[in-house]
């Protein structure tokens, strides 16, 4: 017989758990229609007023305004599906929502939720394996199949219409990165700069192997480009230093002002001319190091000097512009030397059509290649914005393909090779683990399901003709839904980073075996 107290606190931990699986399965279901090429966008209007188009499920889910704990679980999974793998982050959360189906199925039939999420998380690693077992492998760096892979991740973006331009840019700028870091083989993904303008549209977009600062040079009458350029970045104030204590100069008389103002003037020339003689003739200056009151002056003996000048470079941009330019900051007058200046074939201000900003293109740079800059172009805010993410996430996807170089079919090829491989797993097993390792296997196979439902086919049948081609041993049998047919999606070069789907399967099923652990809800004001 079960005490009071016992069967209150069991039936107060199944309410918890049963609210947590819905409210995460609610959330699960609100981005399933833009799973797959044939998926729907969101519009979204955020709390700023502002509108949002995506497709990207950490996008959507990260600009919701989630309450529910446990559905906010969800949105740090595709969040750190994201930060894993860079792709997949609809498919993760889809994937969390239909193993949650299948968990409340398992508990109805009476398994203990500790069960569930351990077996789930045994069938998780097999399923991983089975994958690695018979995924491609991707020979060193092959372009074209990276191309593949990323024209396949691109293919689901509201950008992809412009798969054409967008997959080479992405891939040839992880390349570029590679190749100056050869011993090395991480890629980090900030040495790659997306500089978004306004103007033309996304076909404008295009791979620059140097550097674009966003702001035009200074309107000082000086030069608007520059052949063979020395550059300088300049760190410090160019008018007379102040002194450290607070002091009052009381001028009485037009004459003594007047001398002050020569001594200034001149102070100046002399800075400018000392940058002059180091041989540099493009100068960089950071953000709010120009005074006001000399801003002009020392703009203007630059321009006469013949210097191209950009200012307001920020400060967190230094570091990037130093490495892209092989120069060094110059932080004190002391300090200039030719030696710290970087080298470039041609700097020169390029007006952005249609959008009425000027930008600063360095190009034919030396030692180029530590960093490149992709200068995307977009007819409006909105689809800059989703084209800038959307080359993010096929960026990611030559990263985890250099990371580890194997490759799987998509279509729901993967999730419904892995699940066959389950259930001949569960068939020979005949405990809890069986059931589990079967409602696995159906849970994975709702990435087949949702693709052709989205592109408007029966599920059913599509997905039984699926698995009836999977089980002949046609690996990468997966639904193509631009055909609409089971064909075998490696001939068709629908391919996606292995990496990726492991990433998302693994990482699903431990927020699922996490929100099944649940049995209380504490709220702490
Ligand atoms: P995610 O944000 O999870 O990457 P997407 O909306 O980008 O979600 O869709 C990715 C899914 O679409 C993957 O399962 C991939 O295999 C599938 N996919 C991509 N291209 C095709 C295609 N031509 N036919 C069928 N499925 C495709």
């Amino acid at each position: 017989m079960v005490s009071g107290e016992t069967y209150n606190e069991r039936s107060k931990g199944k309410d918890v758990r049963t609210s947590n699986i819905v409210a995460a399965k609610a959330l699960a279901n609100a981005v399933r229609t833009s799973l797959g090429p044939r998926g729907m966008d969101k519009l979204m209007q955020l709390e700023d007023g502002s509108v949002l188009i995506s497709n990207d499920g950490a996008t959507i889910l990260s600009k919701m305004n989630v309450l529910h704990p446990a559905a906010k679980m969800l949105v740090e999974l595709s969040q750190a599906q994201d930060v894993q793998a860079g792709d997949g982050t609809t498919t993760v959360v889809v994937l969390a929502g239909a193993l949650l189906d299948s968990a409340s199925i398992l508990l109805r039939k009476g398994l203990h939720p500790s069960a569930v999420a351990q077996y789930f998380l045994q069938a998780a690693e097999t399923a991983c394996d089975s994958l690695k077992q018979v995924a491609r492998p991707v020979v060193a760096d092959n372009r074209e199949q990276l191309l593949h892979a990323v024209e396949t991740c691109l293919s689901s973006k509201v950008v992809s219409q412009n798969t054409d331009l967008l997959a080479p840019i992405a891939v040839d700028s992880v390349l570029a990165l590679l190749s100056s870091n050869k011993s090395n083989r991480t890629i980090d993904l900030r040495d790659i700069r997306l500089v978004e303008q306004v103007g033309g549209t996304v076909d404008d977009t295009e791979l620059i192997h140097g550097l674009v600062l966003t702001k035009g040079s200074a309107k000082s009458g000086g030069p608007k480009s520059m052949k063979q350029a020395k550059i300088a970045l300049l760190q410090y104030c160019l008018s007379a230093p102040k002194t450290d204590m607070d002091n009052q100069v009381v001028v009485s008389d037009y004459a003594a002002m007047d001398r002050i103002l020569r001594e200034e003037r001149k102070y100046l020339l002399e800075q400018c001319k000392r940058i002059k003689k180091t041989g540099c003739n493009v100068l960089l200056i950071q953000k709010s190091i120009l005074r006001d009151a000399y801003n002009e002056l020392s703009l203007h003996f630059l321009a006469k000097m013949g210097i191209l000048v950009v200012t307001d470079i920020e400060r967190s941009d230094v570091d990037f512009i130093c490495r892209t330019l092989n120069c060094q900051p110059i932080a004190h007058p002391d300090q200039l030397d030719a030696s710290k200046l970087g080298h470039a074939e041609l700097v020169e201000d390029v007006y952005m059509e249609g959008g009425n900003n000027t930008v600063v293109q360095f190009t034919g740079i030396s030692n180029a290649g530590s960093t490149v800059t992709v200068l995307l172009r977009g007819s409006n805010e909105l689809v800059l914005a989703e084209a800038s993410r959307s080359l993010h996430d096929a960026q990611c996807v030559v990263r985890c393909l250099v990371q580890e170089p194997a490759l799987m079919a998509g279509g729901g090829a993967a999730e419904s090779r892995a699940a066959m491989a389950l259930r001949q797993h569960a068939r020979t097993r005949s405990g809890q683990d069986a059931y589990c390792w079967t409602a696995f296997a159906d849970a994975l196979e709702v990435i087949p399901y949702t693709l052709a439902e989205n592109a408007g086919q029966n599920a059913i049948e599509t997905v039984t003709e699926l698995r009836a081609q999977q089980a002949k041993g046609v690996v990468g049998a997966g639904i193509h839904v631009k055909t609409a047919q089971v064909e075998d999606m490696f001939a068709q070069n629908v391919v996606q980073p292995l990496m990726v789907t492991t990433s998302a399967i693994r990482l699903a099923t431990e927020t699922v075996a996490m929100i099944l652990k649940i049995d209380d809800l504490i709220v702490v004001r």
